[in-house]
């Protein structure tokens, strides 16, 4: 390598959080020595008339661009990369894989904070610990005082002390704990939390496992230290986060981390709080519904090695360990692992790819896993763990479907149900009715000229709010006041068409008098810890009938519900989009893990007007398993994933034609460009074709071959860039989508 010349300061190459497909050059500032210059450092550069922060990708010594025109680099904001190098490996393959910007990849590993060029300074919040005469206290001398007493024994349970966020997990906490104050038990911590490593782990006691459980936890704890890919399989209840608990002991016991991953945030409290029961060692939890500065705690804590495990969204994947030992992904057919928009990674495949950089063990838990980890499950890439009955004592529910053709229905409940759900609240036990659309109804009509409200944006219904008086679009933003007269013939008999959530909500009080009745779905759960709320009073016993959207169907522990319908099981049973069916068998099976849980026997039942529905005979007959078979034969005999690889063109514009246009030319353009036997398939329109005034088109690659498929799109997504494009025109890339 020829010397540098000392005049010449190194090229800083670096990556912008801008949606271009390239990299930028700086020069090096004059005084720092190039030893001092990591990749991954975050830098402060002048771009255009402002200034971006620019992560470090590569120090070079020559640029395209001339000596004279390269700026200087504004500043150096870490002295340090907060990535290690395994993390940027991970960052960069991500890039090339998903064909995204390496600027727009960088900054979604960082939170918000850091993106922005904030320090990354740890700044934890206040934590009270127990004086030693509040460690020596009994806890049970203080039993006419409740509170003090649950906060002391709280605080007894954790050695590092406690936030006033994790204290306030009992209620009205605020005066007792001024009282142990006061007392001198408990006092204001000092000093920074202590790194994790010295502390003892675990307080609750493990349950004893059952021996599918053991045997899940021996082979998973084998394999620490080294990478391997376990899929966890397990009915709702069979005591697969028991297993997860295990198995974190022992990579505690390691001194190292451990990542869990979550699709939803609703279901993170719940298991927070099983972990803060069980561990001692300090928790980080990230997910969307925390502050930025929460989130950035978070991280830095992972980063900086004090706390020992984080529990967190998909977001969450790309945190810092340096301690790396285990990940785990619950839930993993959850769609929500997967980024709809801007950087669309797969967390579920993101995250083994890191498992594998950082050589440690990924798990994959789920009661109905997707298609293509059943299918790496089956032919041997993935250790198959099955956890094939309930944990304790609870007994599968008995699943029937209820034919409603010609029946009589009264909003969306047949007569059959109806006697059912009188039944069970009359033995006081809690019954879920789930009807996966919210709104009082999704259509409303012109009884005299057929006309439907639409909305203006999108190819979609406008659904009615009743509540509100509005109707909303659920793609777009559009909402206007309920209409009393038809627009198009002024007659005034306006009817609301179908069943929403809201619409039912109405009805059940007239049907089941003195029962109270829950609703959750996102307009009834919008406010911040309402959705607790809803969820403390149902377990509470508050509730007799809890209705909602799939909301409901996601790992939620209700002891009481001994009955569930599925009022609509059809939605879904005939679209054109081939992961429907594995989609709707997966909500299916996840609806009746709600049911009968403890020692109470459930019941689901599911009404249909396709009860000869071969999805759903084989799903009542042989369980998600059957229908997994069929549907992956299925797959193999039409070619689709996991038997072949996709990415997915999207382009939308303002104008109704130029999509189109535009992804004729990328397609002859694709065809030139390939070596291989890529399948391009389309354009065509979008399955909603226009949505908030854009007008959507998009093209399908199709290849059994990934390689040939990475290939064509690593010499097609430049050439697009460099295509002339109307102002207004967007298209962007989808690697393996999750819909189409
Ligand atoms: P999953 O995560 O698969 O839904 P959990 O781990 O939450 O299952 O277990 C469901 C319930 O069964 C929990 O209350 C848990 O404490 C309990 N449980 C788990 N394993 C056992 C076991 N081996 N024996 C008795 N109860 C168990
Ligand atoms: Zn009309
Ligand atoms: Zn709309």
């Amino acid at each position: 390598m020829p010397e540098l010349p000392q005049d010449h300061p190194p090229v800083l190459r670096v990556a912008i959080d801008v949606p271009l497909h390239r990299l930028f050059d700086y020069a090096a500032p004059e005084t720092i020595a190039p030893e001092a210059l990591k990749p991954g450092q975050r830098l402060a550069v002048p771009f255009g008339s402002t200034q971006k922060i620019a992560y470090l990708v590569g120090v070079e010594e020559v640029s395209e661009v001339s000596r004279k025109q390269l700026k200087p680099v504004t500043r150096i904001l870490d002295q340090a990369p907060l990535l290690a190098p395994d993390d940027l490996r991970l960052l960069h393959w991500a890039a090339r894989y998903y064909h995204h910007p390496l600027g727009e990849v960088f900054a979604a590993a960082f939170p918000v904070g850091l993106r922005q060029g904030k320090a990354a300074i740890l700044d934890l919040p206040i934590r009270y610990v127990l004086t030693d005469a509040g460690r020596a206290l009994d806890s049970a001398g203080l039993h006419r005082a409740p509170k003090q007493k649950q906060l002391l024994e709280a605080l007894q349970n954790s050695p590092n002390g406690l936030s006033e966020e994790q204290l306030a997990a009992v209620e009205n906490w605020r005066p007792a704990l001024k009282q142990l104050l006061a007392k001198d038990w408990v006092k204001i911590g000092d000093g920074d939390m202590p790194a994790d490593a010295a502390l003892p782990l675990i307080k609750g006691t493990p349950i004893e496992c059952n021996p599918e459980q053991s045997a899940a936890i021996s082979e998973v704890c084998d394999g620490l230290g080294r990478f391997g890919v376990f899929l966890l399989e397990g009915v709702t209840g069979s005591g697969k986060t028991e297993v997860y608990m295990q198995i974190i002991r022992e990579v505690l016991e390691r001194g190292q981390q451990v990542l869990v991953l979550l699709p939803e945030i609703t279901l993170t409290p719940q298991l927070e709080n099983r972990f803060r029961q069980r561990f001692a060692v300090n928790i980080a939890v990230s997910h969307s519904k925390l502050t930025d500065t929460q989130r950035q705690t978070a991280w830095l804590s992972m980063q900086q090695g004090v706390c020992s495990i984080l529990l967190g969204t998909r977001s969450a994947l790309f945190t810092p360990l340096p301690r790396p030992g285990l990940i785990i992904l619950d839930e993993e057919h959850d769609t929500s692992f997967k980024q709809q928009e801007g950087f669309r990674f797969s967390a579920r495949d993101v995250a083994i790819v890191r498992g594998k950089l950082l050589n440690i063990p990924v798990v994959l838990g789920s009661a109905t896993p997707s298609l293509e980890s059943l299918y790496n499950a089956q032919s041997g890439r993935y250790r198959w763990l099955q956890l094939p009955n309930r944990a304790g004592n609870a007994s599968a529910p008995r699943v029937r479907l209820l034919d409603i053709r010609n029946k009589a229905l009264h909003e969306g409940i047949s007569a059959a149900l109806l006697a059912e759900i009188r039944q069970t609240l009359d033995k006081n036990e809690q019954v879920l009715l789930f009807l996966n659309r919210r709104g009082f109804a999704p259509t409303l009509i012109c009884h005299d000229c057929g006309w439907v409200a639409r909305c203006a944006h999108c190819d979609a219904n406008l659904v009615i709010h009743f509540r509100e008086q509005k109707l909303r679009c659920h793609h777009c933003a559009g909402e206007q006041p309920i209409v009393k007269f038809c627009p198009s013939c002024t007659g005034s008999t306006l009817t609301p068409l179908g069943l929403g959530t809201e619409r039912v909500e109405q009805v059940l009080p007239t049907l089941f008098p003195g029962k109270t009745v829950i609703r959750l779905d996102r307009d009834t759960t919008q406010r911040k810890g309402s959705l607790e709320k809803y969820l403390r009073q149902i377990n509470e016993g508050q509730a007799d009938i809890i209705l909602g959207t799939q909301m409901l169907a996601k790992g939620h522990h209700f002891p009481n519900v001994t009955l569930v319908a599925i009022l609509d099981t059809d939605s879904g049973l005939y679209s054109i989009d081939f992961h429907s069916a594995e989609k709707l068998a997966q909500m299916i099976v996840q609806v009746i893990g709600r049911a009968g849980r403890e020692d109470k026997p459930g019941t689901v039942i599911l009404q249909t007007r396709h009860p000869e529905h071969p999805l759903l005979t084989t799903l009542i007959r042989e369980g998600y398993n059957g229908f997994a078979r069929q549907a992956l034969d299925e797959r193999r005999a039409a070619a689709l994933p996991p038997f072949s690889h996709q990415a997915l063109l999207r382009v939308q514009a303002s104008d109704a034609f130029r999509p189109k246009v535009f992804l004729e030319e990328v397609k002859k353009l694709a065809g030139k460009l390939q070596a291989g036997e890529t399948l391009i398939l389309g354009p065509v329109a979008a399955p909603m074709a226009k949505r908030a005034g854009l007008y959507r088109y998009q093209l399908l690659f199709q290849d059994v071959n990934r390689q040939a498929l990475q290939q064509l799109l690593d010499s097609l997504t430049p050439a697009i860039d460099k295509m002339k494009k109307e102002k207004h025109l967007r298209w962007s890339l989808d690697v393996d989508p999750v819909d189409l």
